[in-house]
């Protein structure tokens, strides 16, 4: 056994590469942050319309042979735990669950000899067939995107009357041992803005974690409207009118402020990504699904990393490539300032 397939799965811990004996040099931008996450889409496509994230119609998904292939996908993560020291791997979409071949893929990126903690976003359909496999091949946790407990409200958010195969698909993640399972929802002013308690509640009963996260203005139609976001400081009111909720000590860079709900050992988290940004804080690094690094999910830029992968550039070229991109990331999103600009691609196609 290697020395770093000792490393304790996520572990922060460097050690030397087996091979050649080199520790991994961190991502560092020029404020100082480090990242040691990244985020892999694995598709754009998805089979539900959540109205806050996409039109009805769906988009023009990438054409098949732009979307990185499992090799392409391992090679990069590969690169990204051995040289940058990237522990935390998180794979989304589009819809992960639509990938063919995603329990051996997820197997691959679990075997690696600096393998990283394995997560997934999904939107539970077709999770209740997959999460023993996506377990057993090595995912470590799941998130799980529901807006609502209504049927009647699901179909019209998401346009699909699929909030069955979601709720089976919470259950079978939770019995495969994915943990935790947290589900995540983006409260909308008229929409579901009303369920907050009732979402927090069942998560609750069912042992899972819930999270709510302020909406972005990262749609495809480019019809976000600020007033119709819920903010972090109206979620945590509403949840104090029914919860006893207190502070838990944020981990390093973690996106979402937790609160434990009275005595027990149950959370609950908010994402004010537009409120209360976490900028200052970042980790994260992003690749899409065509193979191009994103510094932010507001970067208007991105580095092509497929092309230097398919004009057979060696490791050494692509840490390059890799290092000058985050040499370039800016200090943070300005939502709601003049100089704000929307990325070219909404969430569904950057990864969320
Ligand atoms: N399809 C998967 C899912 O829905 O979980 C993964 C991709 S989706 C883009 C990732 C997360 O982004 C989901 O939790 C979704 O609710 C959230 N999301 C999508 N559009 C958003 C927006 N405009 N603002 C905030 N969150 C958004
Ligand atoms: Fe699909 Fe996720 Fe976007 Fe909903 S939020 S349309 S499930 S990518």
């Amino acid at each position: 056994m290697t020395a770093i397939r000792q490393r304790k799965k996520g572990s922060t811990v460097p050690r030397p590469h087996p091979d050649h004996g080199t520790l991994p040099a961190p991502l560092v931008d020029r404020f100082g942050r480090v990242h040691t996450d990244l985020r892999v889409s694995l598709t754009d496509r998805c089979n539900l319309r959540c109205t806050y994230c996409m039109p009805a119609e769906g988009l023009d998904w990438l054409p098949r042979p732009d979307v990185l292939t499992d090799d392409e996908v391992v090679r990069l993560v590969r690169l990204a735990t051995e040289r940058f020291g990237i522990t935390q791997v998180r794979l989304t979409g589009g819809e992960p669950l639509l990938r063919r071949g995603l329990p051996g893929l997820v197997a691959r990126l679990a075997a690696l000899d600096a393998a990283p903690e394995l997560s997934m976003t999904t939107n539970g359909i077709g999770l209740a067939r997959s999460a023993a496999a996506l377990r057993e091949a090595g995912l470590d946790r799941v998130n799980v995107s529901l807006d609502t407990l209504r049927a009647d409200r699901y179909a019209e958010i998401t346009r699909r009357d699929r909030i069955g195969d979601v709720l089976e698909g919470l259950r079978a993640a939770r019995d495969a041992g994915l943990a935790p399972v947290k589900i995540n929802a983006v409260p909308v002013r008229g929409v579901n803005d009303d369920e907050i308690v009732d979402l927090t509640a069942f998560a609750l009963e069912h042992g899972y974690r819930m999270r709510f996260i302020e909406s972005m203005p990262l749609d495809a139609q480019g019809a976000w409207d600020r007033d119709r976001m819920v903010t972090a400081a109206e979620i945590l009111d509403l949840l104090r009118e029914r919860y006893d909720l207190n502070p838990v000590e944020r981990r390093n860079n973690a996106p979402a402020e937790e609160w434990r709900i009275g005595a027990t050992d149950a959370r609950v988290g908010v994402i004010a990504s537009v409120t209360r940004p976490f900028c200052g804080a970042c980790d994260r690094v992003r690749l899409t699904a065509d193979g191009q690094l994103r510094t932010c999910l507001f970067a208007t830029d991105e580095s092509d990393l497929r092309a230097l992968l398919r004009n057979g550039a060696d490791d050494q070229a692509l840490e390059a490539a890799w290092r000058t991109s985050l040499a370039g990331k800016g200090p943070g999103h300005a939502i709601g300032s003049a100089g704000f600009r929307r990325p070219e691609r909404p969430m569904s196609a950057i990864g969320g």
